[in-house]
């Protein structure tokens, strides 16, 4: 009591005017004050202008819902990509053969292969192969890339005693292609590459065929293969989930970016232009990255996203996914610094530089629950040179806090969107029987604050009847199956390649 009166002296004498005081020193006590009484003013700013409360998450549902209604309608039309996937027909579980699958998504890819032995047989077996790209051909020619990977291929077939095996007459092994870039899609197998991200840059392959360019590099091999279907990650991961469960309706990727994709009827899809598939179905692609309508952004928000190589774009990306939350958090801790004094009289070096502290850093100082908050001394010491005094780890935890819960909460929000399109153009379709959400990624995977958060947007939006049978289910890796999978449900010989 004595010192709170002390230090609220202090600030009304500050309020009085404490000319030639440095400015460094008025920070100082601006921030004693400020620890002493409550939440430090930029602490409590920030969880004002994050808070999630039931009315912020259903404008962000509703506005999902229309932005998929428009980009389903047309590409000029304002809305979200809603890309056709022209995955048409989605795995059985009574699918037989053996099946290769490659992911090809940064600067690893992986090459899967497995047999499938119908209902009963499931997955009779598999194997997975990592390779990593030599730095150097992410900068050379597409013949190049290509013949590297072909050539990868080939190995990991011959190393699995593929050579062994028979192939009927006239046939070659099938192979999904899981490629998370954006490609402009125009059949299951073909797709044009827009342009490579992630670092990457080779030439001549924007706006070529990517299946072409893979098919010619494995005839080039001698390789008998051929790509049967060309998707991205999250639709790979709808197909490995459905294999095993065919309630699940949706896909999510929460990883270093994000994305959703779902089953859509195909007349609820006027863009395709009457290119109607036989099943009447499409999975489409959200790019629900791109949305922004309606979130609560703050200045730190504004600021990354002007700073990033894509200002304006991919909003619900950057306020979400794993690349941005501890960017933000780092951001807000320098303002705390600078303003409140956070660390102490100087502002640690380290904490200047963009990207610094990460998303798992974040999420292991969010799980210590030790008295001093030690581990989060210690991660603050080496990932930003800074000296902590535990009121100081306290603001921290409650950044982290604030930014993982408007992360969450805004991706269970998205989540509802996308059931609340599927149910309203087809009551009865996900709400009020057992309905699975796909989830995949590494941010997922580790953060169980995000889980949760994720979890409570869901029930407060839809209620506890429905919200109690639409399931989260965590499905880590199906994507590589799921795209030997869906080589299999557009096979070529149906689906029958046997050993
Ligand atoms: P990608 O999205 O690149 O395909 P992943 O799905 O494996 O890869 O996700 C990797 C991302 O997951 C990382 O960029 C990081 O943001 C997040 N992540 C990884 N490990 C953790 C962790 N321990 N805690 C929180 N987030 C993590
Ligand atoms: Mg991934």
């Amino acid at each position: 009591m004595a010192s709170t009166s002390v230090v609220c002296g202090r600030s009304l004498s500050f309020a009085g005017g404490w000319d030639g005081l440095p400015r460094r020193k008025w920070r100082i006590l601006a921030g004693i004050r400020a620890s002493g009484v409550a939440a430090p003013p930029v602490l409590a700013d920030l969880q004002a202008k994050c808070a999630t409360p039931l009315p912020v998450l259903r404008r962000v549902a509703d506005a999902m819902v229309s932005g998929m209604g428009a980009g389903l309608a047309s590409d000029d039309a304002g809305g979200l990509p809603m890309i056709p996937s022209f995955v048409d027909s989605l795995p059985r579980g009574d699918e037989k053969g053996a099946f290769y699958a490659l992911d090809l998504g940064g600067t690893n890819f992986r090459v899967l292969k497995v047999e499938l032995g119908g209902r009963d047989g499931r997955v009779v077996s598999s194997a997975l192969q990592y390779v990593q790209i030599p730095q150097e051909l992410m900068f050379r020619t597409t013949e190049e890339l290509f013949d590297f990977i072909a050539s990868e291929l080939a190995r990991f077939v011959a190393s699995d005693g593929g050579a062994s095996r028979q192939l009927a007459q006239g046939q070659k092994w099938e192979l999904g292609f899981t490629f998370s870039f954006p490609v402009r899609q125009t059949s299951i197998d073909s797709g044009i590459l827009i342009k490579w991200t992630k670092g990457f840059a080779v030439s001549g392959t924007a706006g070529r065929d990517v299946v072409a360019c893979l098919n010619e590099a494995m005839d080039r091999q001698g390789l008998d293969m051929r790509v049967s279907a060309l998707v991205n990650d999250t639709v790979a991961t709808l197909a490995g989930a459905r294999y095993w469960d065919e309630n699940v309706m949706v896909a999510v990727i929460l990883g270093t970016g994000t994305n959703a994709c779902y089953i859509e009827r195909a007349n609820a899809i006027p863009k395709l232009q009457g290119l109607n598939p036989s099943s009447g179905e499409m999975v489409i692609n959200t790019e629900w990255g791109a949305f922004s309508e309606g979130l609560p952004l703050t200045e730190f928000d504004r600021d990354m996203d002007s700073a990033s190589i894509n200002p304006g774009e991919q909003i619900f990306e950057k306020t979400i996914s794993g690349m941005y939350l501890g960017e933000i958090a780092r951001r807000i801790l320098l303002k705390m610094s600078e303003d409140n004094a956070l660390f102490g009289d100087s502002i640690p070096e380290k904490l200047t530089s963009p990207f610094v502290l990460s998303t798992p850093s974040l999420c292991a100082m969010h799980q210590d629950n030790t008295n001093d908050l030690s581990t989060v001394g210690t991660i603050l010491t080496e990932a930003i040179g800074a000296e902590s005094s535990v009121n100081a780890r306290k603001t921290v935890v409650d950044v982290c806090d604030t930014i993982v819960k408007r992360a969450g909460r805004l991706a269970g929000a998205g989540i509802v969107g996308i059931l609340e399109k599927m149910e309203s153009d087809s009551p009865g379709l996900v709400f009020g029987k057992r309905t699975v959400v796909a989830m995949d990624g590494g941010l997922y995977e580790h953060y169980p604050q995000y889980r949760k958060y994720i979890q409570d947007a869901v029930s407060e939006l839809l209620g506890p009847q429905i919200s109690k049978n639409i399931i989260i289910d965590h499905n880590k890796d199906g994507s590589g199956i799921g795209a030997a999978l869906l080589a299999a449900a557009n096979s070529k010989y149906g689906s029958q390649i046997l050993n």
